[in-house]
């Protein structure tokens, strides 16, 4: 089964939003089994729209198309699908009635705007919107469906989740497709991949292997489809054992999430002093749901008075060494940890960029300091990305850093 999204709208072709909508779909139909073969974003109009579908529908299975339904003029993806599909837009009391009751809970007035939400083709399912006026539209065409959904994300992700997967699976029960995923540390892609080649050939039909390799880690995925889901378990308990000696985390936890679960278990805390990546790392710790149980707070020390007044850093230290150094952050790590009375801390100190950067430092050298209940050190990383890139790879390896000692 294979399908084409089909994003609508001048705003995305103009630059002015990402289209994410495409994103999110084609996740979730991978995660059923459907194989995108496309994504195509179109302007508002009818020709291009009419022209597009008219292609997606003799190359794909399920066709996904995105935006173009709201009650103003620029919209016209209903009256094409509408065309398209040999049918005229026709009033639908029930979607009056649904329609009444969103804007009744919503305080708002029904006007000739929302009233024109409610004519909709009439060989057409009509998917419920309870989150806009919007509705869905599924049509089938033989064992084929084009399924019409709102523009707005959070109006898609809701129409997705609560119809379109759920009713997929039922319309086409031969998808099947089940995963797991795995993080193996510190090992170059290609060397892992020759550690794993007779494990990966020995691999039966319908399982595949994939790579997706960032910077420091290398992500595993082992996909089954159809029969094959049921040799899942097997190959999955095999390939840990292949992998035996290698660092790895089991799952797809981020590792803020794992962090916060390790550190949950043995009732551990963590602080952090950050420079460079300015509470970047708090923010990725306190995105867990529950993290006042361990998180006790940051420093963000940005200013070298606010290393040496609040984390203690030696003045004399950052004069001599420069505020990026291993003295630096180590004092920084162990003033934090003290100030906090936490079990582990992190710092960082580092050249985000794009200026500030030096021959013996250049832009992207990034200290981090970690301390646990027994230790502390330090190590230094270069990375060469912009600034964004910098600062978000910086409190990734942080996390990562702390992870492997909180793990141990
Ligand atoms: P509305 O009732 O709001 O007009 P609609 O179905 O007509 O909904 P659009 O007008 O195409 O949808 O888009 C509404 C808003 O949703 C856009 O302004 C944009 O912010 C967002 N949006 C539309 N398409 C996408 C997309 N592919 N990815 C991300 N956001 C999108
Ligand atoms: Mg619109």
């Amino acid at each position: 089964m294979n399908a084409i999204i089909i994003t609508i709208g001048d705003e995305i072709l103009l630059g002015q939003i990402l289209d994410t909508n495409s994103q999110y779909i084609a996740r979730r139909l991978t995660e059923i089994g459907v194989e995108v073969t496309e994504e195509i974003s179109i302007p508002d109009k009818r020709d291009e729209i009419y022209e597009t579908i008219d292609y997606a529908m003799q190359k794909a299975d399920i066709i996904l198309v995105t935006g173009g339904l709201g009650p103003t003029k620029d919209d016209v993806t209903k009256k094409v699908l509408a065309e398209y599909f040999g049918s005229c837009l026709v009033f639908h009391p029930q979607v009056m009635e649904w329609l009444e009751e969103l804007l009744r809970n919503r305080n708002l007035p029904m006007n000739e705007n929302n009233k024109s939400q409610a004519y909709l083709p009439d060989n057409c399912r009509i998917l419920r919107n309870y989150k806009g006026t919007a509705s869905g539209m599924w049509f089938e065409r033989g064992w084929k469906s084009l399924i019409s959904l709102p523009g707005v994300p959070f109006e898609m992700e809701h129409l997705m989740d609560t119809y379109v997967i759920p009713d997929l699976k039922v319309r086409y029960p031969h998808l099947q497709l089940e995963y797991r995923m795995l993080k193996v540390y510190d090992v170059p892609e290609s060397q892992l991949a020759q550690h794993l080649e007779s494990w990966e050939d020995a691999l039966g039909d319908g399982l595949g292997l994939a790579y997706l390799p960032a910077p420091g880690w290398v992500r595993l995925r082992i996909t089954a489809k159809g029969e094959a889901v049921q040799h899942l378990e097997t190959a999955y308990e095999a390939l840990k054992k292949v992998l035996t000696g290698m660092r790895y985390t089991e799952g797809e936890d981020a590792l803020e999430k794992q962090i916060g679960s390790a550190l949950r278990k043995q009732g551990g805390t963590i602080a952090t002093a950050e420079s460079c990546t300015g509470g970047e790392i708090a923010r990725l710790i306190t995105s867990v749901p529950g993290s006042s149980d361990y998180f006790k707070g940051a420093v963000v020390s940005y200013a070298n008075e606010v290393k040496i007044g609040v984390l203690g850093v030696d003045e004399k230290d950052i004069e001599r060494e420069g505020a990026v150094s291993e003295t630096v952050v180590l004092q920084m790590v162990q003033g934090v940890k003290r100030l906090m009375n936490t079990d582990y801390a992190v710092s960082t100190s580092g050249v985000a960029g794009p200026d500030g950067g030096t021959p013996e430092k250049p832009v992207g050298t990034i200290w981090i300091g970690v301390a646990t209940p027994e230790k502390v050190f330090a190590r230094k990383f270069v990375f060469s990305f912009t600034r964004e890139r910098n600062i978000a790879k910086a409190a990734a390896k942080a996390l990562e850093l702390v992870m492997s000692e909180i793990e141990l």
